[in-house]
């Protein structure tokens, strides 16, 4: 039996009517940027959310750059985020001129200490960029409490956490601006690339909305320098035909997470993906920690058994070469360098069989080196 770590057909089959007619009527409509799809996607997607304005932008690396660009980040500028998460976080900080300042995680769900934030904040440092990794939010809370205290803008890192909630509160509303990805394997997975902004501030969605079509209101006349950030007619038509399906993954991706939590526990050599209390956890990821430095055999051993899974990540980004000149190699996130070496991500999507999740769990116990 194999299991994939991703399976996208069986989703898109069962709307495969609906995605084909829709794809004829914008095909017949002639209007492919920025039509009455996109407006009614960000009506749909705030509505939600629950936040005033979504902004349909070309990508979640987009949602976070023109995020920042709004903000006014800029050489000089600080900007502290994980040092475990995908590369676009921290990337979208460094092409503006900031610095990347890296905080450490917690290894209890993967998401940025706040008490390293604290450490990290200087006289230069102008927002936090938290992430929900895996579909986790992280201690939103705590961070709105730091940033008020020092007078940092928040923006958050969406790209993982779409219907994600901590205390109740979907992730994206806590900060000045949630940025969401619709890359195929997130939680609301579309047809190609794009990403979506939400904020409850009119000015910032005004500026972004001008952001997005090169900094130009009215066309032509540039108010700033903005850039192409927009989301495709034709994306935003199938994103309404999948929004109102997105419940039903989530709900799917934790029954399998809840497979996985019973099939696991008694594994010693395992440290399972635990749900924090308060949070609503939408398992974009299931990614466990294997213990005793073995990760990387057990990788190749269950990789070669046709069970899909992968490393995220591999190498903190404090200690990516890119990222050399803003780093001090002394001083490492240490947290991040031990998940780094630890973590194996499981399939998890939501039309995955029990039968593929027996199997999966099956592989990878045989894979574990007896203690
Ligand atoms: C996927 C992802 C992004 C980037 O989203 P794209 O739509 O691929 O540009 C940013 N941050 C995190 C944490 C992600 O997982």
């Amino acid at each position: 039996m194999k299991v994939p770590l991703l399976d996208l057909q069986i989703q898109n089959e069962k709307i495969r009517s609906e995605i084909i007619e829709k794809f004829s009527s914008v095909f017949d409509s002639g209007e492919f940027i920025l039509g009455k799809e996109v407006e009614a996607f960000e009506k749909n997607a705030a509505q939600y959310l629950g936040t005033k304005h979504a902004i349909g932008v070309s990508s979640g690396t987009d949602a976070i750059l023109v995020s920042l660009m709004a903000i006014g980040i800029g050489a000089g500028d600080e900007v502290i985020c994980p040092s475990f998460t995908f590369f676009a976080t921290a990337g979208c900080i460094a092409r503006l001129g900031a610095k990347p300042v890296f905080a450490d995680i917690n290894l209890e769900d993967f998401n940025i200490s706040t008490g390293d934030i604290r450490k990290k904040i200087t006289k230069r440092t102008k927002a936090i960029l938290p992430v929900h990794l895996f579909g986790q939010t992280a201690d939103m809370s705590s961070v709105v409490k730091i940033a008020e205290e020092f007078d940092l803008a928040v923006i958050e890192d969406c790209a993982q956490s779409f219907g994600s909630k901590h205390g109740g509160k979907q992730s994206g509303t806590f900060g000045l601006a949630g940025c969401f990805s619709f890359f195929p394997s997130k939680n609301l997975g579309g047809f190609g690339d794009s990403g979506l902004v939400c904020t409850d501030d009119d000015s910032l969605a005004e500026k972004i909305r001008i952001l997005r079509v090169h900094g130009a209101k009215p066309r032509y006349f540039h108010r700033y320098i903005g850039g192409n950030f927009r989301i495709d007619e034709l994306q935003a038509a199938l994103l309404n035909i999948k929004l109102p399906h997105v419940d039903g993954y989530i709900r799917n991706r934790r029954h399998n997470a809840e497979i996985y939590a019973e099939e696991l526990k008694n594994v010693p050599q395992l440290i399972l993906p635990q749900e924090i209390e308060g949070n609503f956890h939408t398992w974009n990821q299931f990614t466990v920690r294997i213990l005793d430095g073995v990760r990387d055999e057990v990788f190749q051993t269950i990789g070669s058994s046709g069970i899909g899974c992968n490393i995220y990540y591999p190498l903190p980004l404090d200690a990516q070469e890119c990222f050399r000149q803003f780093t001090d190699p002394k001083n490492p996130t240490f947290n991040a360098a031990i998940a780094s070496k630890e973590v194996l991500s499981l399939p998890i999507y939501p039309e995955l069989h029990p039968d593929q999740i027996l199997r999966a769990v099956k592989v990878l116990t045989n894979a574990l080196p007896r203690r």
